[in-house]
């Protein structure tokens, strides 16, 4: 197997009151998640997160790492159906995991939301995940530059997250482990606090990786800390390259899901340490589903039964609205209702004719018996006492 060292480090910051950022150290399984969501939800669902990649010890593929990432969300979607005080929670997750695909050593990365995984080399600091956050969305799109994005009052906005759908978007990279390469897994905090030449010339004074997480996280409280901040260092320390060409990017192959919604999350209130509000403050970024699911639904729901009750009523009107004269047992009577019925509604006799079945003009019998209809109650009347004058009884 590949061989790692790594150094953590994670602060609750200056401003918030708790600290919902969780990592895991399971080698070769390496996780940062940033919960979000109120009372404690956050704290919650990356705790969740971090307790399932941990069970994910012997991926041999990136859909393995995915099926790892979907079981985690599917955990935490189940457990704030339990608790409906968790309800919109979520979290990010950002992972690293060495795994053997085939006969061959690969590290394979999975981000979902705004935590970060970085490359550091001698010369730069590569962020390798995505961001899914609107404001990286707008900066694709042209719309904002990347140094606009950086102070973006809604750059807290994220795009996707684990725990609010029964499926989540999972971006995933395979990459070819090198001896000597060192990685950064990170929650927002950091990087918000950090501007990358910081984080890299940290990374590249600090050898041994802990201090080199100790002191990413220091910088960053110092910087302001007006989030969680966590970081995870990870170098590799011994791999077997049975590439003949290591990519240069270190990149073996890349799937990217394409996102099919956006999640609208609350920005973080502007905080600072004098914050008036500082209740606020715990909710790091709450996840909503759009209202417009839920009502929807309803007005779906609502729609549906008009249109039942307005087709029940009609059929109502239809069975009874009717009249026939034909036969009840030996007497002849004038029934409300259809012949056959209409679905569940029967005839029901209206009227007795002072006439039987033996005595009716045999010309009449057969349309009698099928039941002769009428719009109008008078006009069965008026048939029936036309059956009486024809019928046997009159015969002299
Ligand atoms: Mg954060």
């Amino acid at each position: 197997m590949i061989e790692f060292a790594w150094g953590t480090a994670t602060d609750v910051g200056q401003v918030r009151q708790n600290n919902q950022d969780q990592m895991l150290t399971a080698p070769p399984v390496f996780v940062v998640a940033d919960g979000m969501g109120g009372h404690n939800g956050g704290e919650v669902a990356s705790a969740i997160a971090v307790d399932e990649m941990a069970k994910a010890q012997g991926v041999a593929s990136v859909d393995d790492l995915i099926d790892a990432v979907q079981m985690a969300n599917r955990e935490i979607v189940d457990r704030s159906k339990i608790e409906p005080e968790l309800r919109g929670m979520g979290t990010t997750l950002v992972a690293l995991v060495g795994m053997m695909v085939g006969d061959r050593q690969r590290i394979g990365v999975a981000n979902v939301g705004d935590s970060r995984l970085y490359r550091a080399t001698d010369e730069e600091l590569v962020q390798l995940t995505e961001d899914h956050t609107l404001v990286e969305t707008l900066v694709r799109d042209g719309r904002l530059t990347a140094e606009e994005a950086l102070t973006h009052p809604q750059r807290n906005i994220v795009t996707r997250a684990l725990g609010i759908d029964e499926k989540v978007l999972v971006d995933t990279w395979e990459l070819a482990p090198v001896p000597g390469d060192r990685f950064v897994l990170c929650s927002d905090g950091l990087f918000d606090e950090l501007r990358e030449p910081e984080i890299l010339e940290i990374l590249q004074r600090e050898e041994d990786p802990s201090d080199a997480a100790l002191e990413l996280v220091r910088g960053a409280v110092q910087a302001g800390g007006r989030d969680n901040v966590t970081a995870l260092v990870v170098d590799v320390t011994a791999a077997d390259s049975v590439d003949d060409e290591i990519p240069d990017d270190r990149i073996v192959s890349i799937h990217k899901a394409v996102p099919d919604s956006v999640l609208r999350l609350d920005p973080p209130p502007e905080t600072g340490p004098n914050d008036p509000h500082p209740d606020e403050i715990l909710v790091d970024r709450t996840i909503e589903k759009p209202p417009f699911v839920t009502w929807r639904l309803g007005l779906f729901v609502a729609a549906v039964l008009l249109v039942l009750g307005v087709l029940l009523s009609s059929v109502v009107a239809y069975a009874r609205s009717a009249y026939f004269v034909g036969i009840d047992g030996e007497e002849v009577v004038i029934y409300r209702g259809r012949p056959d019925g209409v679905l569940w509604f029967d005839p029901t006799v209206e009227e007795q004719v002072v006439l039987t079945v033996s005595e009716l003009d045999p010309e009449d019998l057969p349309d009698v018996i099928e039941g002769v209809e009428f719009d109008e109650l008078d006009d069965a009347r008026d048939y029936a006492a036309a059956l009486t004058e024809r019928s046997l009884i009159d015969d002299p």
